[in-house]
C-alpha cells in the first residue's frame, strides 16, 4: 500500500483509541477541563453508564464564540504554547486532544459562555464529520458539554463496554479520587435522572474532614493522620491511616501538583516507613505531593496517568520521612521499639 497521510478524523479517531477507554475516561478529561478553566462547580449526569449520555456542566472561564470549532480540533490547547510551557505544567491539559478525540467517537455538544460575551454559542460535531457548526444558544457563564452515544461509530470499542452499572462505577470511583483532592469544588453526579453524589464545597478544616469521612468511610477520616510536611520546595500534605486501624482498605491516592498518578514510590516509601514499627499491612492513604512542576515530567502517557520524577529519589527519601514523622507523633508508636 502507499504511503498515505491519515484522514484527520481518523487520526482522532486512532488518538481516542489511548485517552478515550471508557465512559469514566470522558468524565475524566472533561472535569479536569472544567477545573483548568477555574470552575467552582461541576455537575455530572449520565444515562445507561455513560454510552447514552455524559452531560458536564461547570460554571469555569467558558470558551469565546470564535474559538469553539477551534476547541474541538486536534492539537488545539490554550494551556501550552512552547516548550518552556510544556516543562513546566500545572494544568491538567496540555495535549490539546481530548475533545478531538471525544467528539471523534460520539456525538458531542458543546455550549458555552465567557464573561465578555452576552450570549452563549454552541457547536455541534459527530463522528466522521468535522465540520462544526455553530449556533446561538442559552448558557450562564461557564460551558457544557454534551457526549451522547459514545463509541456509536467504533463498534469494536461499544463492545468492550461492560454494564451500565459497572461503567457507572467506574465514573463514580474516579469522581471519588478527584472530589477529595478537591474540596473546594461542589460536584453534583447523577445517573438516569437520580442524584448519586453531592459534594458541597468544603472551606474548613471540618469540612475537608467530612468529604473525607463521605468518600474514604468515618473510621479512616476519625483515625487518620494528618500529613502536613514542607521542605526545600517540596510538599506533602493529607491523610494516612492510623496504624491502630487494621481495616484492609483500597484506597491509596497519590496527587502530583493535584493530578492523580499511579506511582509506586509512595507505596514504597509508606510501606517502608509501617515496616519500621514493624506493621506489615498495607496502609491507605491520601497524599498530595507539591513541587516546581520544572522538576516532573507530566507527558510521559496520554491519558496522563503517569509522572517522571527528574530526582526520584529525593522525592521518595522526602515522602518517607514525612511518613516516619507523623508516624512519631504517635505516642503509642514513639514508645514501641522499631523492628529490626
Ligand atoms: P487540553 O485540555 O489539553 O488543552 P482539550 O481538548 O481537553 O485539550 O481542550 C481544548 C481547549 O478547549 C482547552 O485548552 C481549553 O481552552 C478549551 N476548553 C475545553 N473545555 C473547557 C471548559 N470546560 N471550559 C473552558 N474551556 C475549555
Ligand atoms: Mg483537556
Amino acid at each position: 500500500m502507499a504511503i498515505q497521510l491519515l484522514p484527520p478524523q481518523l487520526a482522532n479517531q486512532i488518538a481516542a483509541g489511548e485517552v478515550v477507554e471508557r465512559p469514566a475516561s470522558v468524565v475524566k478529561e472533561l472535569v479536569e477541563n472544567s477545573l483548568d478553566a477555574g470552575a467552582t462547580r461541576v455537575d455530572i449526569d449520565i444515562d445507561k453508564g455513560g454510552s447514552k449520555l455524559i452531560r458536564i456542566r461547570d460554571n469555569g472561564a467558558g470558551i469565546a464564540k470564535d474559538e469553539l470549532a477551534l476547541a474541538l480540533s486536534r492539537h488545539a490547547t490554550s494551556k501550552v504554547h512552547t516548550l518552556d510551557d510544556l516543562e513546566a505544567i500545572l494544568s491538567f491539559g496540555f495535549r490539546g486532544e481530548a475533545l478531538a478525540s471525544i467528539s471523534s467517537v460520539s456525538r458531542l455538544t458543546l455550549t458555552s459562555k465567557t464573561a465578555e460575551q452576552t450570549e452563549a454559542w454552541q457547536a455541534y460535531a459527530e463522528g466522521s464529520q468535522m465540520d462544526v457548526k455553530v449556533t446561538p444558544a442559552a448558557h450562564p457563564q461557564g460551558s457544557t458539554i454534551e457526549v451522547v452515544d459514545l463509541f456509536f461509530n467504533t463498534p469494536a470499542r461499544r463492545r468492550f463496554l461492560k454494564s451500565d452499572k459497572t461503567e457507572f462505577t467506574h465514573i463514580d470511583e474516579w469522581l471519588k479520587r478527584i472530589a477529595i483532592a478537591r474540596s473546594d469544588i461542589h460536584f453534583a453526579l447523577t445517573h438516569n435522572g437520580k442524584l448519586v453524589r453531592q459534594y458541597r464545597p468544603a472551606n474548613t478544616e471540618i469540612q475537608s474532614q467530612q468529604r473525607l469521612a463521605q468518600i474514604c468511610g468515618r473510621a479512616f477520616a476519625d483515625q487518620a493522620l494528618n500529613i502536613a510536611c514542607e521542605h526545600d520546595g517540596l510538599s506533602l500534605s493529607g491523610y494516612l491511616q492510623s496504624p491502630h486501624d487494621r481495616v484492609i482498605t483500597d484506597t491509596s491516592f497519590f496527587y502530583v501538583n493535584g493530578r492523580l498518578v499511579r506511582d509506586r514510590l509512595v507505596n514504597h516509601a509508606v510501606k517502608q516507613a509501617f515496616a519500621e514499627h514493624g506493621i506489615e499491612h498495607q496502609p491507605g492513604y491520601v497524599l498530595m505531593l507539591a513541587l516546581d512542576p520544572h522538576q516532573v515530567d507530566v507527558n510521559v502517557h496520554p491519558a496522563k496517568h503517569e509522572v517522571r520524577f527528574h530526582q526520584s529519589r529525593y522525592v521518595h527519601d522526602f515522602i518517607l520521612q514525612a511518613i516516619q514523622s507523623a508516624l512519631l507523633q504517635m505516642p503509642t508508636l514513639a514508645l514501641s521499639e522499631p523492628a529490626i
